[in-house]
């Protein structure tokens, strides 16, 4: 069975690829492995090209990623093609992603409420709560497991939990184990300092908005 090996799991940093076209229908192609990540978990996709042509959309199905090339890419099954992505972009992604899966993860665990939603963005990431109260009130008891946690520069290891069906999970020693198929930087120091601001969303909904305080973009090597 064709399986394409996801090197965005393997190696997040990874931004340039020589790999082979796997299938072509139209203007939709898969590839024998890849390193664009396709929307999902609330983070957005990657920019990213193969060969000098933009990728349009992608879309994941049974573990296969889509990838929609322009009409008249002229791509067919084994040519040989590079594949880029656009680094900073993916970088802030991660930092965002895993600063918005801290907080989430230290609410969860002092505060125990229910997520409603979330959506990661490469400039800030938020994540709705069901919450009475004005939110900002537990901002400063987030904040302060938050920091400690970073500057601690924890180790964050990632892994199959199952490996038929592609299930991802991320780890932390004494913290936390926690599902998620998202691409993750590799130690806490790495996604940063972090803003946190309230706005409300909905009734009895209240909306965390996270964003980095340096979002500068880190040496992919
Ligand atoms: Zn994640």
């Amino acid at each position: 069975m064709y399986k394409m090996r996801k090197v965005f799991w393997d190696n997040p940093y990874q931004h340039s690829l020589l790999t082979k076209v796997a299938f072509v229908d139209g203007n939709q192609l898969l590839f024998e492995e890849t390193i664009i990540y396709s929307f999902s978990g609330g983070q957005e996709s990657d920019k990213a090209y193969i060969n000098d042509l933009p990728v349009l959309d992608s879309k994941m199905q049974s573990n296969l990623i889509y990838y929609t090339l322009p009409e008249g890419h002229r791509l067919s099954i084994g040519d040989t093609v590079t594949m880029t992505i656009d680094w900073p972009r993916r970088s802030r992604l991660m930092r965002l992603h895993f600063a918005a899966e801290l907080v989430l993860e230290i609410v969860t665990q002092k505060f125990h409420l229910k997520k409603v939603g979330a959506h990661i963005a490469e400039t800030k990431a938020r994540i709705d709560f069901e919450f009475g109260e004005h939110i900002s009130s537990i901002f400063e008891i987030i904040l302060e497991e938050y920091n400690k946690i970073i500057n601690a520069d924890k180790s964050i290891q990632t892994g199959f939990s199952d490996i038929q069906t592609q299930r991802r999970f991320w780890k932390i020693d004494d913290f936390a184990e926690v599902p998620c198929g998202g691409t993750h930087v590799k130690s806490t120091k790495e996604v940063g300092f972090v803003t946190l601001k309230r706005s409300r969303s909905g009734k009895s909904i209240e909306r965390i908005e996270i964003k980095l305080i340096d979002d500068s973009m880190e040496s992919p090597f």
